[in-house]
C-alpha cells in the first residue's frame, strides 16, 4: 500500500492547485465550464479517456484501464449563490453576494481526481485487466447532474463506486441520505377587480392557499419521517387584483423513494381538490427526482477497514488555532451537538482520528443525486475531516474551511483513502466485490 500512498503523494502539489484554483473561481450548477476544462485538461495529459454525457457540457467521464472490474469515484464542483468568503474567521465576502465553495466541492472533486490518477498509475504498473473512472457531476446543489448522467446510462456498468463528502470524521458514512422530490405547482383563475366585481374572479391564490390546508392536514397520514415543505412562488401581483396566476413550489422527502412516490401523487390529488373548490386549473412541473441513498454493508466495512492503512489525520498549531478561531463564531452547542457523535479525547476543534462507521441504519434528512448511483451499482460513502467540529455545510464559514490548510489535508488524506480502497478492490483477495453485489441485489429485490 505504501506505493498507492507515494503515487498521491506525488501528485499531492496537483491535488492543491486544482482545489485552489477551483476554489477560487467559484461557479454555480450547470455553469461549471471553467472548472470541468481544468478536470478535462488534467485527465487528458494522465492518458485517461475523456468525454461529457451529451447535454450535459459541464459533465465528464474520464477513464483509464481496459476490462472489469470498473470501479468508480465520484467528482462534483460547483459552489454556491452568496457564500463567497475569505480564508478568515470573520466574515469577509471576496465579492460581496457572489458564490462560494460552502460545501467543499472544491475538495470533493479534487480528492477523487487525486485518487484517480493514483490508482491509474497503479493499473499502468501492474498491467492487470481493471478500468478506474471518474465521474464529474455537476450542479450537485440543484440535484439534477446526476441524475441526467444515470439516464445517459453511464453508470450502468460499474462494479463499484466510491463516492466521499468533506465533513468532520474521518469514517465511513453508513447513514443514507432521504429520497426527495420537488416540484411546482400552477394554479391559473380568472383575473378580476377585487373591489368592484369580486364575483367574476376565480383566484388562483385560493387554490394555493387551500392546498397547503390541504398538504398540511395531509402531514398527519403520512408515513413517519415523510416530510413536506412549501414556499409560494407567485401570490399575485396587488391584493386589489384577484389572482390569476399563483404559483407553489413543493418538496417531499421520504426516507425512500417509492414512499415519496406514493406521498406525492397525493399531494398531486390535494392541487386538484384545491383547483375544483376554488374553479381554477392546476398543473406541476417536476423540478427534481432524487432517490434515496441505498447502503451497502459489504463494501463500507471493506472501505472502512482502509482508513485503518492511512492512520490518523494530523494537523499542526496553524491549522488548529484558525479551525477554533472559526468555531468561535458559531454558537456553542454547534460544537456541542458534534461531540454527541464521536467522542474526541484530544479535545481539539479538528477530529484527524479515525472512527468507526458513522450512524449506520439511520436516515439524514438531507438529500443527493448520489442516490440515483447507489441504485445501480454498490456504492459507500466515505468522509474525512476537513470542517471543525460544528462548522455546518452551506455557511460563509464553511467555505473559508474549505480553501484552509487543514481542509485540503482533509482532501489529500481522502485520496489515500480512495485510492488504497480502490486497489484493495481490483487485488479483491477475499471476494468483496461479489459479496457486495449479492447484498445489493438482495436490497434490490425488497
Ligand atoms: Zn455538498
Amino acid at each position: 500500500m505504501r506505493q498507492v500512498f507515494d503515487y498521491v503523494d506525488d501528485i499531492e502539489k496537483q491535488i492543491e492547485t486544482l482545489s485552489h484554483e477551483i476554489w477560487s473561481y467559484p461557479e454555480l450548477g450547470l455553469q461549471e465550464e471553467k472548472s470541468a476544462s481544468l478536470y478535462r485538461r488534467i485527465f487528458e495529459d494522465h492518458g485517461f479517456l475523456v468525454h461529457s454525457v451529451e447535454g450535459l457540457p459541464t459533465s465528464l467521464v474520464a477513464e483509464y484501464g481496459q476490462g472489469k472490474p470498473i470501479l468508480g469515484f465520484v467528482g462534483e464542483y460547483d459552489a454556491l449563490p452568496g457564500l463567497s468568503q475569505e480564508v478568515s474567521a470573520s466574515k469577509q465576502p471576496i465579492e460581496e453576494g457572489g458564490p462560494g465553495h460552502g460545501c467543499g466541492h472544491n475538495l470533493l472533486g479534487s480528492a477523487s481526481l487525486g485518487a484517480a490518477l493514483a490508482v491509474g498509475r497503479y493499473l499502468k504498473t501492474v498491467n492487470q485487466p481493471g478500468t478506474i473512472r471518474f465521474y464529474g457531476c455537476p450542479a450537485e446543489e440543484l440535484g439534477v447532474g446526476k441524475i441526467k448522467m444515470d439516464e445517459a446510462g453511464v453508470f450502468d456498468d460499474l462494479d463499484a463506486c466510491l463516492a466521499w463528502h468533506p465533513g468532520m470524521w474521518n469514517a465511513v458514512t453508513g447513514s443514507s441520505l432521504s429520497a426527495l422530490i420537488k416540484a411546482e405547482f400552477f394554479f391559473e383563475g380568472t383575473t378580476s377587480h377585487a373591489g368592484a366585481h369580486p364575483e367574476l374572479g376565480r383566484s388562483a391564490l385560493d387554490g394555493v392557499e387551500l392546498m397547503n390546508v390541504g398538504a398540511n392536514y395531509l402531514r398527519e397520514h403520512i408515513p413517519e419521517g415523510t416530510k413536506l415543505h412549501y414556499i409560494i412562488t407567485n401570490g399575485g401581483q396587488a391584493a386589489n387584483i384577484v389572482p390569476g396566476h399563483a404559483s407553489v413550489q413543493y418538496m417531499v422527502r421520504a426516507p425512500k423513494k417509492d414512499v415519496a412516490h406514493e406521498v406525492f401523487a397525493r399531494l398531486v390529488k390535494v392541487a386538484r381538490g384545491a383547483a375544483m373548490m376554488t374553479e381554477t386549473s392546476v398543473d406541476f412541473a417536476m423540478e427534481k427526482d432524487n432517490y434515496d441513498t441505498k447502503n451497502n454493508v459489504v463494501l463500507e466495512d471493506f472501505v472502512s477497514s482502509s482508513y485503518a492503512f492511512c492512520g490518523p489525520l494530523d494537523f499542526d498549531q496553524e491549522d488548529l488555532a484558525l479551525a477554533q478561531a472559526i468555531v468561535d463564531t458559531l454558537p456553542p452547542e454547534n460544537y456541542r451537538e458534534a461531540l454527541k457523535v464521536f467522542d474526541n479525547p484530544a479535545g481539539t476543534v479538528l477530529d484527524g482520528m479515525v472512527h468507526s462507521i458513522l450512524g449506520r441504519g439511520e436516515t439524514f434528512g438531507a438529500s443527493s443525486d448520489l442516490g440515483q448511483i447507489t441504485y445501480r451499482t454498490p456504492t459507500v460513502q466515505c468522509s474525512a475531516t476537513c470542517f471543525p467540529l460544528g462548522v455546518p455545510l452551506h455557511t460563509w464559514q464553511a467555505t473559508a474551511c474549505a480553501g484552509s490548510t487543514f481542509g485540503l489535508k482533509g482532501a489529500i488524506y481522502m485520496a489515500k483513502v480512495l485510492a488504497v480502497s480502490a486497489v484493495r478492490l481490483f487485488e479483491d483477495e477475499t471476494n468483496v466485490l461479489e459479496k457486495a453485489w449479492k447484498e445489493f441485489k438482495a436490497n434490490h429485490s425488497r
